[in-house]
């Protein structure tokens, strides 16, 4: 890196950092100047290999096995980012599952762990993370284009975790703004990933109700995050961010 970059001396924490769009977050802040913790729950593989371009960079990174659904997991790699980093600057909250289908097939398991991974972890990890942001600090949470336009059947599950990231977010602006620390919410569209591959079954239906007629990629979302996790963030709060080819429009 040359000069100054906007993050340096910043210490950001990714949830589900080893792949896709957490994967390109973790990368773009590095490369903005920050050091980066990523956790990742079965790709411990790929988690190091990202890391390991991060420390190429010239940053600190640490990529540590927490399932967001575990809420010891949780506050253990919380207290493991301030006792290594000695400060959390950015909390991204993005690791998620989508689970679609009709009301009546899902079971119950998946209404569990999908809200315990989309919603209950998220919520800790903003929780465990307040304790140690200082006036400055950004939590940007990943929410979905469904949270603003259910556009099909099927996302009953889905829908209601990431519309809860709203409220989340904008109680969190509410109670921490008085710090200095911002919170946002961030709606990718259709972002090719292994979640929901552009050469997917249904990639061409999904580019078909975007505006841009095209699927995104991890890093137009990664720029957006950086966005709020720099200057750019000072003074917006408690917003919801389209990222979505025009999903919503
Ligand atoms: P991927 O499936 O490609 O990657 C998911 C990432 O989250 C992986 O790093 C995975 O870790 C991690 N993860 C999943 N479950 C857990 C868990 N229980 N604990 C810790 N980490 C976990 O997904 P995307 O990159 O596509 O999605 C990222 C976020 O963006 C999600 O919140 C998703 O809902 C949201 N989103 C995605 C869209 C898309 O079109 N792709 C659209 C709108 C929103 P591991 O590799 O170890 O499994």
């Amino acid at each position: 890196m040359n000069g100054a970059a906007v993050l340096d001396g910043k210490v950001a924490l990714v949830t589900g950092g080893s792949r896709g769009i957490g994967a390109a977050v973790a990368l773009r802040l590095a490369e903005e100047g920050a050091d980066v913790v990523l956790t990742y729950r079965g790709s411990a593989e790929q988690a190091e290999a990202v890391a390991a371009k991060i420390g190429a960079m010239g940053r600190r990174a640490w990529a540590v096995r927490a399932d967001s659904a575990d809420p010891q997991e949780v506050t253990a790699v919380v207290a493991g980012v301030a006792e290594r980093f000695g400060r959390i600057d950015v909390l991204v909250n993005n690791a998620g599952v989508g689970v679609l289908g009709p009301i009546g097939e899902l079971t119950l398991d998946e209404v569990d762990r999908v809200l315990e991974v989309n919603v209950r972890g998220p919520f800790l990890f903003a929780q465990a993370v307040s304790a140690h942001l200082a006036d400055g600090g950004r939590i940007v949470t990943i929410g979905s284009c469904i949270a603003q336009r259910v556009a099909f059947p099927g996302g009953t599950l889905y829908a209601t975790s990431k519309a809860a990231l709203i409220g989340l977010t904008k109680a969190l602006a509410r109670e921490l703004g008085p710090r200095g620390i911002t919170a946002n919410v961030i709606h990718p569209g259709p972002i090719d990933t292994d979640l929901n591959p552009a050469d997917g079954p249904a990639a061409d239906f999904q580019r078909g109700l975007t505006a841009l007629g095209a699927f995104g990629t991890g890093a137009d979302v990664a720029v957006a995050v950086a966005y709020l996790a720099g200057e750019g963030g000072r003074y917006v709060t408690g917003a919801e961010l389209a990222v979505d080819g025009g999903f919503a429009a």
